[in-house]
C-alpha cells in the first residue's frame, strides 16, 4: 500500500512537471492580450501577404498576442490550449481527423473562431483549389462540423461581382463588433454571393449587390455570428487582398471580432487610434506623363492624395489642406501669387518631395531652386553652363547611398528610364541615391538642406520602368512619409 501511494505520488508529480504543451506555453503570451493563432499557410488567394496584414491589423490595436501556424495539419489540442481564438485565413485541404477534433472541440468549448474572406469555400463540397493560382485537382469529402461553426460556405453557384466598390452597412448596430462604429463604410473588394448560410446565423453586416455590376440585386450578408457549442464564431466574407484588409472599415470590423470572438464582448480600447492620414498634394502640369505615375499614390496606407495641375494648385494658401507636396509639374515660369503661396508652405515647415522632371521647376526662381531643391536642371544654354541633357529609354541601376529613413527596405533598383545629365547640384544637398550610367549624372536622389522643411528630390520617374518598379514605389512612399514626418 505504502509503496504504491508513493509511486502514485511521484507519478502526480511528474505530470505536474510536464504539463500539457498548450498550458505551460500560456506564461510566455502577453499578459492581458487576447491569445490569437491565425491558420495560414494554403489559399488560393495571396495569403504570403494576407495574413501577415490580418496579423498586422490586431497587433496594431494593442490588444492582441498573435501567432501563424502555416501547416495547420498538425495541430493537437496541447497547440490550441493557451489560445482564446483562431482566425482562419487557410483555403486548403482537410487537415485530419486528429486536428479538425481539436479545432471543433476548441470552439464548442467556448472559444472563438473567425473566418476571413475564401476561408469559408475550405473543406465544402467544392474541389480544393491550388496556392494562389496553381491548379489543382484534390476532391475530398466536405468536414460538415466546419459549416456548422462558420454558418456560410461556398457551394456550386457561390461567386462574386467583379472586385469593385460598395458600401457595408451594419444591420445590427447594437452587436458588439459594431457598436460605436459609423452606420457605414466604403470598401473596395469581393462581395461573394450565393453562399450557402445556415439559418442560425445572426446577421452583422449587408452590402448591396448592385446588378448592373454583376450581383444579384439585393441585400446579402457580408458579416455574421453563429453559435457553436459554447462558442462563438464571427464571420466576414470581405478581405481579398492586401488593399481590402488595409480599408479602416475592415480593420475596425475584424479587429472587433476578433475580440468578441475570443472574449463575448468589445472594450471600447480595441478602435485604433489611427493617426489621420497624411495628404498629399500632387501637382502635374506642362510635361506629358504615363499613367502609371499615378497607381504610386493609390491605396497607400497613411496617406490621403490629391492631383491639382499647376498653376492651379497654387492658387491659394494650401497650407491647411496639405501636409506634404509632390512636384511633378514642370513649368519655367511662376507668378507670384503662386511663389508667395509655395513659400509660405515650405516655410511652414511641410514636407517637399520633387519627382523626376519637377527638377526643372521655376527656373527663373532662384531661391526656390538654390535654397529648397538644392539643384538646378538648365533648360537652356546659360552662361557657364550648357543646358542639361536627357535621354530616355535607359537602363539604369540606381543604387542607395548612406544610411536615411527614405531608404528604408529600398536596395539597388535596375529599370528602364530617363537619365538627366549635366545639373548643378548644391554640395550642401546629402546624396542618398547615385547612378553609374554615362548617360547620368552620379547623384540622382538628395536630402536638400534646406532647413525650415523636409524636402526630399528623386530624379528617375519617368515612366512604367520606375513608376512600376516595387523599390522605386516604396522610395517614393517612403519619401512621403518622411517628408511628413512620418517616419
Ligand atoms: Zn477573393
Ligand atoms: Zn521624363
Amino acid at each position: 500500500m505504502k509503496s504504491n501511494n508513493l509511486r502514485f505520488a511521484s507519478l502526480l508529480g511528474l505530470l505536474a512537471a510536464v504539463p500539457l504543451a498548450g498550458q505551460s506555453t500560456l506564461a510566455l503570451f502577453h499578459p492581458g492580450q487576447i491569445r490569437v493563432l491565425i491558420l495560414s499557410g494554403r489559399n488560393n488567394h495571396d495569403w504570403r501577404t494576407t495574413t501577415p496584414a490580418l496579423k498586422k491589423v490586431l497587433i496594431d490595436t494593442g490588444r492582441f498576442d498573435v501567432r501563424v501556424e502555416e501547416e495547420p495539419a498538425g495541430i493537437t489540442a496541447g497547440t490550441l490550449a493557451a489560445y482564446q481564438v483562431i482566425v482562419s485565413d487557410y483555403n486548403g485541404p482537410r487537415l485530419g481527423a486528429a486536428t479538425e477534433k481539436a479545432i471543433a472541440d476548441f470552439v464548442h468549448s467556448g472559444k472563438g473562431l473567425v473566418v476571413v474572406h475564401a476561408a469559408d469555400y475550405a473543406f465544402g463540397d467544392l474541389p480544393v483549389l491550388g496556392d494562389h493560382h496553381v491548379s489543382t485537382s484534390i476532391v475530398e469529402a466536405p468536414w460538415k462540423e466546419w459549416f456548422e461553426m462558420t454558418g456560410g460556405a461556398w457551394v456550386r453557384g457561390t461567386s462574386h461581382a467583379p472586385r469593385g466598390y460598395f458600401n457595408v452597412v451594419f444591420a445590427d448596430r447594437n452587436h458588439p463588433v459594431a457598436r460605436d462604429l459609423p452606420a457605414e463604410f466604403e470598401t473596395n473588394d469581393e462581395l461573394y454571393h450565393k453562399l450557402k448560410l445556415s439559418p442560425e446565423i445572426h446577421v452583422v453586416a449587408t452590402a448591396f449587390d448592385d446588378a448592373s455590376r454583376g450581383g444579384v440585386g439585393k441585400d446579402i450578408p457580408v458579416m455574421w455570428t453563429v453559435k457553436y457549442g459554447s462558442g462563438r464564431t464571427f464571420h466576414t466574407t470581405l478581405g481579398h487582398d492586401v488593399s481590402a484588409i488595409q480599408i479602416p472599415g475592415f480593420e475596425q470590423s475584424f479587429a472587433r471580432g476578433v475580440e468578441w470572438a475570443a472574449t463575448g464582448g468589445v472594450a471600447p480600447a480595441v478602435i485604433r487610434e489611427t493617426k489621420p492620414p497624411l495628404r498629399v498634394l500632387v501637382v502635374t502640369g506642362g510635361h506629358s506623363h504615363a499613367p502609371s505615375f499615378y497607381t504610386m499614390f493609390d491605396q497607400r496606407e497613411g496617406i490621403r492624395t490629391v492631383v491639382e495641375p499647376h498653376p492651379t494648385a497654387f492658387r491659394n494658401d494650401f497650407r491647411r489642406s496639405t501636409d506634404v507636396l509632390v512636384l511633378y509639374d514642370l513649368s519655367e515660369e511662376i507668378g507670384e501669387p503662386q511663389r508667395q503661396h509655395l513659400r509660405e508652405f515650405v516655410e511652414s515647415g511641410k514636407g517637399l518631395v520633387v519627382l523626376h522632371h519637377a527638377i526643372a521647376d521655376y527656373n527663373s526662381w532662384e531661391w526656390w531652386w538654390k535654397e529648397v531643391v538644392g539643384a538646378k536642371y538648365f533648360l537652356h544654354d546659360e552662361p557657364g553652363h550648357p543646358r542639361t541633357k536627357w535621354k530616355e529609354g535607359i537602363d539604369l541601376r540606381i543604387r542607395p547611398s548612406g544610411k536615411h529613413p527614405v531608404l528604408e527596405g529600398v536596395s539597388t533598383m535596375l529599370f528602364d528610364d530617363e537619365a538627366y545629365k549635366g545639373k548643378w547640384i548644391s554640395d550642401t544637398s546629402t546624396p542618398i541615391l547615385t547612378c553609374d550610367s554615362p548617360y547620368s549624372d552620379k547623384v540622382v536622389g538628395w536630402i536638400s538642406a534646406y532647413s525650415k522643411s523636409r524636402v526630399v528630390v528623386i530624379t528617375p520617374g519617368h515612366g512604367p520602368g520606375s513608376h512600376r518598379d516595387p523599390m522605386y514605389r516604396k522610395l517614393v512612399y517612403n519619401a512621403m512619409l518622411w517628408a511628413g514626418g512620418r517616419k
